[in-house]
């Protein structure tokens, strides 16, 4: 169950907003928040994700009636792998050129809150983020993010919460590691809200999200 914060509130606000732009026939605006979204992720990470996206808040209150697929080990080998995302983020482009083309009655960034809810139900959370056109583009600047969700991994227990409740399965906790893929990060503040030992924080990267690691803390970069 979704908790009633600052966080939820505001994107309870922005989905009601995309519905309205939607339903007044003026969902083009919605293509500034988006470039919001593109232009502060080198600074501050994927925003948008975490605030914005219309999809994610979509999911999150259905969620509270029946929770998404888990993501499966053999499926993850398949949609986490950067040839696939590119066939996907290819088909996304071209089903964008066809409703322009074809002016066709809904929106493509409002097509694509269906579209990412029943890949999420089929195929998990994780499995949509990372292959959703939006958080694909958003995904390549951020590795440039100045700010980012890290672990003080020397207080860590290694208990996983974080991991469990990470939507973009960005977390990687074992006796070797404990990292933090920072592109793929959807800045949404679950893990932080789950860790029992108060450990992880939004913070400065030393530099750039997902190369460098900030100091006393860990991140990684998967690709
Ligand atoms: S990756 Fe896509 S669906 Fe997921 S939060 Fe970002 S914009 Fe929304
Ligand atoms: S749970 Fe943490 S690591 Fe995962 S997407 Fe949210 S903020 Fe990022």
């Amino acid at each position: 169950m979704e908790k009633l914060n600052k966080r939820n509130i505001i994107r309870g606000l922005f989905l009601l907003l995309f519905v309205i732009l939607w339903l007044t026939g003026k969902a083009q605006i919605w293509g500034q928040a988006l470039l919001f979204g593109l232009l502060v992720v080198p600074l501050w990470g994927r925003l948008y994700c975490g605030y914005l996206c219309p999809i994610s808040t979509t999911v999150d209150i259905l969620g509270n009636i029946k929770s998404p697929r888990p993501l499966k080990e053999n499926l993850k080998k398949v949609f986490f792998n950067n040839k696939f995302r590119t066939l996907i983020f290819l088909a996304s482009v071209a089903l964008l050129i066809i409703t322009i083309k074809e002016s066709f009655p809904v929106p493509f960034f409002v097509l694509l809150v269906p579209i990412g809810v029943i890949f999420t139900y089929l195929f998990s959370e994780a499995a949509w983020h990372r292959n959703c056109f939006i958080g694909t583009i958003y995904s390549w600047l951020g590795a440039l993010s100045r700010k980012g969700y890290i672990i003080q991994d020397t207080f860590c227990s290694g208990c996983g919460r974080c991991a469990k409740v990470c939507p973009a399965a960005c977390l990687e906790i074992n006796s070797a590691c404990k990292n933090i893929d920072n592109k793929h990060c959807l800045i949404c503040g679950k893990c932080q809200e789950a860790c029992p030992e108060k450990n992880i924080f939004y913070s400065r990267l030393k530099k750039g999200g997902g190369k460098t690691k900030p100091t006393g803390t860990a991140s990684f970069n998967q690709e």
